[in-house]
């Protein structure tokens, strides 16, 4: 029950009413009277002024207001399911939000697995092309060299001997030979070179005619050397004494010495 110091604060007219009727307020009623309006009691002074019985009035009050704490209390509830399908719409949205960017998310996911797979596949294939393409190139490397090899042996059994001229093997079909010597065709000519008698006069090789002449003046008839037919006249011209009649050389191996001069047959001084 409210005493006295709970009825503090309930509006005055009303605080009047309870005591001359000397009913005991609640301590929630009390509270509810405190927080009522004066001026929405029209209804108390209406009740007054048209005689009807004071506790008749507080009745009408307490049902005032108890009706005004059921509304405000339905009130309340009306709000609060409202906030509370705010809240759900809101938390619905949210989750279908939510889940709306899950499935995208697991969809990303499942594209780039997809094309993480499709990559790592193309990628297996790729390698293992390259691999059949090593190995194709290692059969076709063991397939050359299976050749090389038959080749070689080929041209080892093909060997006639070693070159005079350049030492290497004799594996042609045509090759020179000239009893123990063998040559390359394509050596002949530098083995020529190299190996044939030269001309004294002119210093080339004599590869073919070649003509015999005494040495020097013609003075020693034991050594001769070897000169190119076209090679003679020059080399005389060169090294053979000079008439000393006529002045000119003496070309013919037949000639005359008289002292310390020459003279051809012919310019000989008469006896
Ligand atoms: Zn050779
Ligand atoms: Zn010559
Ligand atoms: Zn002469």
């Amino acid at each position: 029950m409210a005493t006295a110091a709970d009825l503090e604060g309930v509006p005055p007219l009303i605080a009047q009413l309870i005591r001359n009727i000397r009913v005991q307020v609640t301590l929630e009623d009390a509270e509810l009277m405190k927080r009522t309006d004066v001026k929405e009691l029209r209804l108390f002074f209406d009740a007054l002024s048209s005689g009807q019985a004071e506790r008749k009035t507080y009745e009408d009050i307490l049902k005032h207001i108890h009706d005004r704490r059921d509304g405000a209390s339905r009130e309340d509830a009306a709000k609060r399911a409202k906030e509370d399908a705010e809240r759900k719409a809101k938390e619905d949205a949210e989750r279908r939000a939510r889940e709306a960017s899950e499935k995208l998310a697991a969809e990303r996911k499942e594209k780039e697995d997809r094309e993480r797979k499709a990559k790592e596949e193309a990628a297996k294939q790729a390698e293992a092309a390259a691999k059949l393409a090593e190995e194709a190139r290692a059969r076709e490397a063991a397939l050359e060299a299976k050749r090389k090899a038959a080749e070689e042996e080929a041209r080892i059994k093909r060997r006639v001997g070693k070159c005079a001229h350049c030492n290497d093997w004799i594996e042609d079909k045509d090759f020179l030979e000239n009893g123990d010597m063998k040559l390359h065709n394509k050596c002949l000519e530098a083995w020529q070179r190299s190996n044939c008698s030269k001309c004294v006069q002119c210093k080339q090789p004599i590869l073919d005619d070649f003509v015999e002449v005494t040495a020097g003046d013609g003075g020693d008839q034991g050594t001769t050397v070897e000169l190119h037919p076209d090679c003679v006249d020059p080399y005389k011209i060169a090294n053979r004494p000079k008439c000393a009649q006529c002045g000119n050389v003496i070309m013919e191996n037949s000639r005359m010495k008289l002292g310390a001069n020459f003279y051809h047959n012919a310019c000989a001084p008469k006896k």
